[in-house]
């Protein structure tokens, strides 16, 4: 079976009310390919969740930024995989690089999220990539497999799992991967799939680029053969993300 196109847009930590009913009208007036052909996500904040979903167009869905690693209870601050599943709220971001850099989040620490989120019936965008210096050092790949190690020892069913290739280099800073870059790395990890986990999950398994993707450049990123779509974050809070969608078309024309 194809891997559908896979549009992700991470809002990070920002918005209003006013501008997530901005980004909302924008995104349901927008003219994208059908449903079949491309599967779109938005993360607004938690606190935006309940609004973005009773508001949002019925063929786009939601994902939460980020939920707790085990059953909730007394863990001040945080929000609970049962209570995205609670809210039906069908996605969930893990182990994105801002997380796993700023707060520390380790690979076993986002890899027993990932677990837990799928125990409860999320789906899940599970983050990796490396640091510039990683990758000066030439070890990109090895940095990528051993965070997609981690997750791959502890679950067993990859069918709900989208698998973010994200340099922490590009994201944010306008600084976008060559095609070529990201075609290597999606390529690669697909290898790694297919020899630690099984030929089926590799061949399956979405996996989409993310950093500074925009308009101008998803097009020739969306024609690699091994990129399966995008998580989006600047770009995702402004009409430009509707033009991303679009280039799921790329893909039906391959
Ligand atoms: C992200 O944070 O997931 C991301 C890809 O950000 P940006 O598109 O702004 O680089």
């Amino acid at each position: 079976m194809g891997r559908k196109f896979f549009v992700g847009g991470n809002w990070k930590c920002n918005g209003t009310t006013e501008e997530v009913n901005k980004i909302v009208s924008t995104l349901n007036a927008g003219e994208v390919p059908s449903q079949d052909v491309v599967e779109v996500v938005v993360s607004p904040p938690f606190v935006f969740l309940p609004l973005v979903k009773t508001s949002l167009r019925p063929d786009f869905h939601v994902a939460a930024q980020n939920c707790w690693v085990k059953k909730g209870g007394a863990f001040t601050g945080e929000v609970s995989a049962e209570m995205l599943v609670n809210l039906s709220i069908p996605w969930v971001i893990i182990g994105h690089s801002e997380r796993r850099l700023i707060l520390k989040e380790s690979n076993e620490f986002v890899a027993d999220k990932v677990a837990y989120a799928l125990a409860q019936g999320l789906k899940v965008i599970a983050c990796i990539g490396e640091t510039l210096e990683q990758r000066e050092a030439g070890s990109t790949v090895a940095v990528v497999a051993e965070q997609t190690k981690a997750i791959a020892a502890k679950i067993s069913n990859w069918t709900d799992v989208v698998l973010a290739y994200e340099p922490v280099w590009a994201i944010g800073t306008g600084k976008v991967a060559t095609p070529a870059q990201a075609q290597e790395v999606h390529f690669e990890l697909r290898k790694w799939l297919q020899a630690n986990v099984s030929p089926e999950v590799a061949a399956s398994t979405r996996i989409i680029y993310g950093g500074s993707v925009t308009a101008a450049n998803c097009k020739e990123l969306a024609a690699q053969p091994d990129v399966d779509g995008f998580l989006v974050g600047g770009a995702s809070l402004k009409p430009e993300f509707i033009d991303i969608i679009k280039s799921a078309e790329v893909k039906k024309n391959a």
